[in-house]
């Protein structure tokens, strides 16, 4: 008795003689779908609905990283499946928090300002269910462009017009003075009057409001001073129900090398010394803890923890989970 494998090797010989397909086409395929599946995804901090929302995303060369020998930079990025001389891609993540009281974002993304590579997040907001004008408080871990410029349109104006922007003192004290603007390069001095352009649009609002060291920047949530990559830059943390999340804003801009070897600094760092001693510090307590992350700049959505490997670290990114309500 002839055996399936017996009937389909026939079955394909028969075909290949009349030059016939084995599963032959449909009449109408149906079109092809290149859109993506929109930038947000969402988990429960207590009773604090967290969703991350994906603004664009960069690319790290590991020309801008430093504290250890090029090949060793490169093998990280090899390691992870990337290749060196093209670099990794970096997401571009903020953060919505429904606290029940508030609606809160923490970053705001580039904006069309950053070109393509960044200004999503108004379209995965209004994806994840929201409008950018029920956002009460954006709440900045620091002032660099690709994560406040997304506070104004294309025309200058705010796009969360009914938000109180809040950067830390020592951040808005430190990029919006006078003298840096007057002693800046050309390239920065452009930066600068971006920046203080939208300083002054919601302060015309009356909601440009920097919050001073110890001071509550939002109900249910406390500042963690992480200087280093800017003076003033920090991060954020919530609890609700004996749960924990810390946004920790740009501790890790290469998630290939910097959990790996986390001495590694980059260029964008202000103070390199201080942002390494900042993550050295952070990323002990985090793995000890074992705390939930938010990383501006983690694989998107950028939630997960740290665990310690070797005598550096390894990152756990939360796996998806529909929500049930
Ligand atoms: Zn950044």
């Amino acid at each position: 008795m002839p055996s399936r494998r017996d009937f389909l090797r026939a079955a394909a010989a028969l075909a290949a003689t009349q030059l016939l397909p084995l599963v032959p086409a449909q009449a109408q395929v149906p079109p092809k779908h290149p859109g993506q599946a929109p930038g947000f995804f969402r988990l429960q901090v207590g009773d604090v609905e967290v969703t991350a929302l994906y603004d664009g995303a960069g690319l790290i060369r590991p020309e801008i990283l430093h504290g250890a020998p090029p090949d060793r930079l490169a093998a990280l990025m090899e390691d992870a499946g990337l290749d060196p001389k093209v670099g990794e891609p970096t997401a571009i993540n903020a953060f919505l928090l429904n606290t029940g009281r508030n609606l809160i974002l923490v970053d705001a993304g580039g904006g069309t300002a950053l070109g393509p590579r960044a200004g999503l997040l108004p379209a995965n907001l209004r994806a994840s269910g929201y409008e950018p004008g029920q956002v009460d408080t954006v709440l900045l871990t620091h002032l660099h462009p690709d994560h406040v410029l997304g506070l104004t349109g294309p025309d200058g104006m705010p796009l969360f017009p009914n938000a109180v922007a809040r950067p830390a003192t020592a951040e808005a004290d430190y990029w919006l003075n006078d003298e840096r603007l007057a002693s800046a390069p050309e390239q920065r001095k452009r930066s600068l009057l971006a920046l203080r352009a939208l300083a002054e649009a919601y302060s015309g609002l009356g909601k440009w409001k920097p919050f001073g060291p110890g001071e509550i920047p939002a109900e249910g949530l406390t500042a963690e001073p992480l200087p280093g990559h800017t003076p003033g830059h920090c991060g954020f943390r919530a609890r609700s129900q004996g749960q924990g999340l810390l946004l920790f804003g740009d501790v890790i801009h290469s998630t290939a090398v910097q959990f790996a070897l986390p001495e590694a600094t980059i260029d964008y760092d202000t103070d390199q010394a201080k942002a390494k001693a900042a993550r050295l510090a952070l990323l002990a307590r985090l793995a000890r803890e074992s705390t939930l992350v938010a990383g501006a700049h983690l694989p998107f959505p950028g939630l997960g923890r740290v665990r310690a490997r070797g005598a550096g670290y390894a990152w756990l990114p939360t796996p998806y989970s529909a929500q049930r309500a």
